[in-house]
C-alpha cells in the first residue's frame, strides 16, 4: 500500500510507501503559528519511504520548547507545510496530514504538547496525551539498515 499527497498548488507532490494510519497530533505553539491552525496532525514515516517531487523550502525552526531544531519543509509557492524533520529523529519525516489525498482511515495515536492546546479543542479520541514532548518514533530499524 502507498499513499499520495500534494501541496495546495501541486508543485510539490509525494508518495509514501507503507504508511501507517496512526497520527501524531502536535499542539505546540510553533506548529500552530506555522500552520495557522489550532493543531497539526502528522504521519511519521521513515525518510527513505517518502518519495518527494518538487523542491520544498526549509525553515530551520530553532526556537522550540524541546530544544530540538525542527526543519519545516513547505511549498515556497503556495505556502503549504508539507513535512518536518526533528533534529533528534533525523531519519523520520513527519508529513503534514492535511496534504494527503486520502485521509478517511486515519486515527490519532498520541497528542503532544497539550500544555499549549487551544482551550476550545476537546480531545475525545482516547489517544494518550502528553502535556509536553511525546516520545519520538524508534528509529533503530532505519539507522541499522545500513549495517546489514
Ligand atoms: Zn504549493
Ligand atoms: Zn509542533
Amino acid at each position: 500500500m502507498s499513499a499520495t499527497g500534494k501541496c495546495l498548488c501541486g508543485r510539490i507532490h509525494y508518495t509514501l510507501e507503507h504508511p501507517s494510519s496512526a497520527l501524531d497530533v502536535c499542539h505546540c505553539k510553533n506548529c500552530q503559528r506555522q500552520s495557522g491552525a489550532a493543531f497539526v496532525p502528522f504521519l511519521a514515516i521513515p525518510m527513505a519511504e517518502l518519495h518527494l517531487n518538487g523542491s520544498p523550502k526549509a525553515f530551520m525552526d530553532d526556537d522550540t520548547e524541546s530544544g530540538n531544531t525542527v526543519a519545516r519543509y513547505f511549498c515556497g509557492d503556495c505556502g503549504s507545510p508539507v513535512y518536518v524533520v526533528v533534529e533528534a529523529a533525523p531519519n523520520t519525516a513527519y508529513v503534514a496530514v492535511g496534504t494527503l489525498d486520502d485521509t478517511h482511515d486515519l486515527t490519532p495515536k498520541c497528542h503532544g504538547w497539550t500544555a499549549s492546546k487551544q482551550g476550545w479543542v476537546h480531545i475525545a479520541d482516547g489517544a494518550p496525551q502528553h502535556e509536553f514532548e511525546p516520545h519520538l518514533q524508534p528509529e533503530a530499524a532505519v539507522t541499522d539498515a545500513g549495517t546489514e
